[in-house]
């Protein structure tokens, strides 16, 4: 992805978030995941049902990286299935380490494909993943 295209993404998603509210739904499970290097702090809430990602929101302070992050990441997982989910995940942690990945997974999630020079913007970019996996867990072992 052309760089200047990749900011203007961060930057669209920074300024209008995908689904940036606060749930207060049973049928969601709310996880918080936080990063003690920047101001980030977030609220996820995710509904599932029958291994399908119905619906993703979040509410929390959080800097332009990891906000746009999140929105990225709702876009991109809302209405996968838990294994198609994995997938998404597994290759943007790729893209975040500097191995191999497949692009085709990852639509705007490339926006951040140079991050990984930065080590504290990759904390922020893999911010609302690191709840996406808890959630997940926590959904599996129920
Ligand atoms: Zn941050």
């Amino acid at each position: 992805m052309d760089k200047e295209v990749g900011r203007e993404i961060i930057l669209e998603n920074f300024q209008h978030p995908m689904h940036k509210e606060e749930i207060h739904d049973e049928n969601y499970q709310k996880v918080n995941t936080r990063n003690p290097n920047c101001i980030d702090n977030l609220d996820i809430y995710i509904k599932i049902n029958n291994d399908v990602i119905e619906d993703i929101s979040f509410m929390g302070e959080a800097c332009a990286i990891s906000t746009a992050s999140t929105s990225i990441m709702i876009k991109n997982l809302i209405g996968k299935t838990i294994p198609e989910a994995k997938e998404y995940i597994k290759n943007f942690y790729a893209m975040c380490d500097e191995e191999e990945y497949d692009e085709d997974f990852l639509n705007e999630g490339l926006a951040f494909q140079d991050i990984y020079k930065q080590s504290n913007r990759k904390n922020c970019a893999l911010l609302p993943y690191k709840g996406i996996i808890k959630a997940l867990e926590e959904y599996e072992n129920k």
